[in-house]
């Protein structure tokens, strides 16, 4: 019997590996397989900044693997005024999680870093061998300094105890049970909220910026995927990618465009352009998992949007808003 632990796995990606796990026929490729247990845990559950907590919720549960998806996450305001809380946060809840799993045994950890923890002066597109070429953007280091000593701790248990221990490494996810904040939320769940709130009022559709810059977005449902494929076929220590591909780069104004057309909106719909637009793009190269998965169809990105804010509308009132 294998049994799954998924940390954080109550939020937008967590929810996503549920969701495939409890959809796709059994046995199938990204269904749950025979002898398979699937624990989905969030911080009601233990908050694992805690060590005792920690330990009892693995005593508890004894996984032989974890996914390990939990972290304070933060859009660019909070990250820039709780450096602290982000290093401290994310250092505490990475040690526990990886320690009780090496003292119990467990045969796989795959922890979750971000493109976002690239050095700020980095040659384009990211790789996976690029994390710790230079220091982070100052803006999120505490953040970015506590996500990349997963992966230092990672070869670290591998080097003295031989632990299968490695990482992920998402572009900017989106899905249901994303973030819809709008003041901590990242750009996609930002327009969207902002779209309906728009639509409802019957007030302008502001987007901030020109709309220009690229970024390449990530269907949490697809993400799921790729997370139950490397549990199941990736053995190595070195991070891995999940990202589309660099072709595959989306500009802020068509994202724009393609909510104002799923949610229907017909009213004013411009771009201020005073607001900054951040950086014009910043690809990250998918060419490792592509040559590893084989097969592997994303779903199209205007799919995934209108699947995404027909969630948001259906869940409005108990949506993370
Ligand atoms: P969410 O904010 O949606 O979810 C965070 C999860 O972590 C929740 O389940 C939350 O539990 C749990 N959690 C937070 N603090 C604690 C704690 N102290 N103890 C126990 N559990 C805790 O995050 P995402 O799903 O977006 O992110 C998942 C992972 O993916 C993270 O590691 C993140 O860094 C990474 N990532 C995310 C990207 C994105 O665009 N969203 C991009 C790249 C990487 P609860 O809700 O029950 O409090």
């Amino acid at each position: 019997m294998s049994v799954i632990l998924v940390t954080g796995g109550t939020g937008l990606v967590g929810t996503a590996i549920k969701h495939i796990i409890e959809t796709e026929p059994e046995g199938s490729r990204f269904g749950k397989r025979p002898g398979e247990k699937w624990v989905f845990i969030g911080s009601s559950e233990a908050d694992l900044r805690n060590q005792e907590q920690s330990k009892k919720l693995f005593e508890k549960y004894k996984p032989t693997h974890v996914i390990h998806l939990a972290a304070l996450v933060g859009g660019l305001f909070i990250n820039m005024k709780k450096k602290l809380d982000f290093l401290r946060d994310n250092i505490l809840i990475n040690d526990n999680v990886l320690h009780n799993a090496h003292e119990l045994g467990c045969k796989k950890v795959i922890s979750c870093l971000s493109t976002c923890v690239y050095p700020d002066k980095v040659d384009y597109p990211l790789d996976e061998t690029k994390i710790h070429l230079g220091l982070p953007h100052e803006s999120n280091f505490g953040y970015a300094h506590a996500k990349r000593l997963v992966d230092v701790q990672n070869h670290a248990y591998k080097d003295q105890f031989g632990d299968n221990f490695t990482s992920a490494i998402p572009t900017n996810v989106f899905g249901p049970h994303d973030n819809f904040d709008l003041e901590s939320a990242h750009v996609l769940p930002a327009l969207m909220h902002k779209c309906y709130l728009a639509k409802k009022n019957g007030t302008p559709f502001v987007v901030w910026g020109s709309g220009k810059p690229l970024r390449q977005f990530i269907y949490s449902r697809d993400l799921a995927k790729l997370f139950i494929w490397m549990l199941r076929e990736y053995d190595d220590v070195e991070p891995l990618i999940l990202s589309v591909g660099e072709d595959e780069e989306v500009s802020i104004k068509q994202a724009a465009d393609a909510v104002v057309k799923a949610m229907g909106f017909t009213g004013e719909y411009r771009f201020d352009t005073t607001k900054a637009d951040g950086q014009f793009r910043k690809p990250a190269s998918n060419k490792k998992l592509l040559s590893l998965i084989g097969d592997f169809e994303f779903t199209p990105f205007d799919k995934a949007l209108e699947e995404t804010v027909q969630w948001f509308q259906q869940n409005y009132e108990n949506a993370r808003i």
